[in-house]
């Protein structure tokens, strides 16, 4: 399904002191099945963008448009909830949102919420708890009794449980050990690819944002100021390459770099000193 941002403007505490413009005039659009990064500094407005696309927040002018429903800031809750139908966000830490006695019942709650068929929706659990690395006999056990790394499992399992057509991810592997980020990060590829899923995903991580995705936004201060495929980003690094400078210098350029876009390089590609 396809994403269009028009214009969109957010002022937070609107005619208070706090006043905070956000978003300011961001203009951009999502193409079916895509795979986008988003990366940025904390505060440049990544929240703000992805929390338009499925609907928690209205814009406060511009039109978000998501598959053939548009709002903008006059819609009713009845419009934005149309929007929210397509879209399924993995928040941060969203094992924090788990509350039933079992895990079939919260893998139950969200497509029960979106009126989706409940005898449906159960035939399909284990295949979806294999999807994200665990087997059947989870469905029977309470999801406070299971490890960190179980639970985010679920948490994930419970929001593809609904089938969104836009899948929006705000740093889903922070505070997992490397091969759980791996297992969590080609999961959401692999649903992407056979489902063809509008893929967002907020990260700090350049490694992570430029394996996975097909295009990298940078944001700063409410704006996008860069937009193009990971290589794009990736030839900053590149020039690096060319110029003479010995290591603590082209240690202090990648720190600045990084300071710039918000993120962080797993590490430095330098050049060897001549
Ligand atoms: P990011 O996700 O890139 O860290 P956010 O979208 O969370 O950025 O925040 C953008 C700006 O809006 C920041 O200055 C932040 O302090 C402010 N902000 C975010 N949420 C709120 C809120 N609920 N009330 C007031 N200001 C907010």
């Amino acid at each position: 399904m396809k994403v269009l941002l028009k214009n969109i403007e957010h002022t937070y505490m609107k005619k208070t002191p706090f006043e905070k413009k956000a978003l300011a005039n961001v203009n951009v659009n999502f193409e079916k099945g895509s795979f986008t990064a988003i990366i940025g500094h904390t505060g440049s407005g990544k929240s703000t963008l992805v929390q338009h696309i499925n609907g928690l927040l209205k814009p406060h002018s511009g039109q978000v448009t998501v598959g053939g429903h548009t709002i903008d800031a006059k819609s009713k809750r009845k419009q934005i909830k149309a929007l929210r139908e397509h879209t399924g966000m993995v928040f941060q830490y969203p094992e924090h949102q788990l509350f039933e006695e079992t895990v079939e019942k919260d893998l139950l709650f969200g497509p029960r919420n979106a009126g989706k068929e409940e005898a449906r929706t159960k035939k399909r659990l284990p295949e979806l708890l294999e999807l994200v690395g665990l087997d059947k006999s989870f469905l029977e056990r309470s999801p406070f009794e299971l490890s960190g790394g179980q639970m985010r499992r679920v948490a994930i399992a419970g929001v593809l449980a609904v089938e969104p057509k836009v899948l929006i991810l705000d740093e889903p592997t922070a505070g997992l050990d490397p091969q759980g980020q791996e297992e969590i990060l080609s999961l959401f590829k692999t649903w992407q690819q056979q489902y063809q899923t509008t893929t967002i995903m907020i990260t700090h991580q350049m490694e992570e944002a430029a394996r996975l995705a097909d295009r990298i936004i940078v944001m700063s201060e409410g704006q996008i100021i860069m937009e193009g495929p990971p290589s794009v980003i990736y030839e900053k690094q590149a020039e690096l390459q060319t110029l003479h400078l010995d290591v603590p210098e082209q240690v202090k350029v990648l720190k600045q770099i990084e300071q710039e876009m918000g993120v962080t390089f797993s590490s430095y590609h330098l050049k060897p000193e001549e």
